[in-house]
């Protein structure tokens, strides 16, 4: 960009701390992909909702494009600046406005991290239940854009539950306050739930009003080897009829080794299996002891009718901590090896039919590449990672992944499922939005984006 258009933003947005410095262009232009090279640019710090809105009428008057960036783990390029644009970054508005314990709600701005907001709840005797591995770092606004999910949403559902106001910046640099932390409001469209998803291409998320939940009761963890696939969902079902679940995530005897090989972790079982559930589930003070006789009668249950070859309950926070790594670790130990992630999704009751299906083409498709399952199975949500081959070239892996994943998203339509469970749309998965929405949905998004941002300059290129 001319010095010239850059003097001009800059002189619209009096006070803005702009940088340009090819450090922060390097770490704030990207995601946690790493298909593109990022360049932006500036990257843009606003300190408060007027600056956020001034530079989005500076971009209008200047012709320039925002990428909005919050704590930069997406999984699909949503955050992706590699085109001149300017990030808009929420890492000077990291402030808890509000909390309100009688209506158990938290005001705050949207660079808040995910780990600040579960803090802060437990301060105040409540709980957010929004929890990934990314949690430290992924920020409010991040995760409302893109209705992050992670290991609770069994109980608890999407960020989209939580999230009971909005404050935005539109693509004309208006601000919406939106349902203003209200239970009930039935006035018309409901913006805010437009907003939630939209990964940035709608508007800029400055402040979220969250509603906490109660502080969950004592709890256990219990890592189970499946005898096989297919009988994943029995396993489930006797677990769910039984006792009150809160996560249930699965993951394939290579995603659990490359873990212990990363971290160096003992392998926490003595019989090794294909795949493996983790559970937890409830265990109030008051009957903890019928609890644990339970869990472990199905156990024994379960060894006998041959479901589960082997398994390990929990028998501290300490451990169970350390149950939970096995899970947790997995994105982090598949990040040095440029992973194409699909974030799949069916209807619970479709998993094993859909794995068994996906299983066979996924061997077939990606041949010499080591593929890593695993997935919130509890919510029908399957991620697969295809590891790039050492030695291949970054565009050539991307080439044939992209080829293959035509094959693999063909059967999630024919499931009736989603190319994007979780992660979002963003840049790698846009060629495939038609696989899980219609022409006329794709249609009307198009429209709701002419008239949220009619200039074209929020994330463009990103998820239509
Ligand atoms: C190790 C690891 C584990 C993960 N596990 C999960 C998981 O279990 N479940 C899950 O759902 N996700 C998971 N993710 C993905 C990721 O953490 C989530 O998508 C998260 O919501 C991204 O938040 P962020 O603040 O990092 O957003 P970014 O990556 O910075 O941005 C994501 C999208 O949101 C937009 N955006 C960011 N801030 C704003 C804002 N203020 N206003 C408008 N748009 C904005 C960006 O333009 C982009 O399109 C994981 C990621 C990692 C690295």
């Amino acid at each position: 960009m001319s010095t010239s258009r850059i003097d001009t933003f800059r002189a619209q947005c009096p006070g803005l701390s702009l940088s340009t410095d090819p450090g922060v262009l390097e770490s704030h232009g990207q995601d946690w992909t790493r298909f593109r090279r990022p360049d932006p640019t500036a990257v843009a710090f606003p300190a408060d909702n007027t600056q956020v809105s001034d530079l989005v009428r500076a971009a209008i008057a200047t012709g320039m494009h925002l990428v909005p960036s919050g704590g930069r783990t997406g999984l699909s390029g949503g955050a992706l600046a590699a085109s001149g644009e300017i990030v808009v970054s929420m890492d000077r508005m990291r402030r808890i406005l509000h909390e309100d314990p009688a209506d158990r709600l938290l005001t705050v701005q949207a660079g808040v991290a995910i780990a600040e907001v579960q803090a802060r709840a437990r301060e105040l005797g409540l709980y957010y239940p929004v929890s990934f591995a990314a949690e430290g770092s992924a920020q409010v606004g991040g995760t409302i854009a893109t209705n992050a999910g992670g290991i609770r949403v069994l109980r608890h559902g999407m960020t989209r539950e939580r999230v009971k106001g909005l404050k935005v910046i539109d693509g004309r640099g208006r601000l919406l306050d939106l349902n203003r932390g209200l239970v009930k409001n039935a006035s018309g469209y409901d913006l805010r739930h437009l907003m939630i998803g939209s990964e940035g291409t709608l508007g800029i998320v400055v402040e979220a009003t969250l509603r906490l939940t109660e502080a969950p009761p004592p709890s256990r963890v219990m890592l189970l080897a499946l005898d096989s696939m297919p009988v994943m969902m029995t396993v489930l079902a006797k677990l769910r009829g039984s006792l009150r679940l809160s996560a249930c995530e699965f993951f394939s005897v290579g995603a659990l080794e490359l873990v212990c090989r990363s971290f160096d972790l003992r392998y926490p079982l003595e019989t090794s299996a294909d795949g493996f559930l983790l559970v937890e589930f409830d265990v109030p003070a008051a009957s903890e002891q019928h609890i644990e006789e339970q869990a472990l009668a199905i156990f024994d249950e379960m060894l006998e009718r041959g479901w589960i070859l082997d398994g390990v309950l929990s028998t501290s926070e300490a451990q169970k901590r350390a149950l939970w790594r096995y899970r947790e670790a997995i994105s982090e130990a598949a990040a040095p090896y440029t992973p194409y992630k699909n974030d799949l999704s069916v209807r619970v009751s479709k998993l094993p039919d859909f794995l068994q299906d996906l299983t066979t083409l996924a061997e077939a498709r990606f041949a010499g590449c080591s593929l890593l399952w695993y997935g919130h199975v509890g919510d029908g949500n399957l991620h697969m990672n295809v590891l790039k081959p050492e030695g291949e070239e970054t565009a050539a892996f991307e080439r044939r992944c992209k080829e293959a994943s035509e094959a693999i998203y063909r059967l999630v339509r024919a499931y009736g499922g989603s190319v994007s469970a979780e992660h979002g749309i963003g840049l790698l998965k846009r060629p495939f939005l038609g696989y899980s929405c219609s022409e006329e949905e794709i249609e009307l998004m198009r429209g709701i984006k002419q008239v949220m941002d009619p200039h074209g300059i929020l994330n463009p290129g990103k998820l239509l």
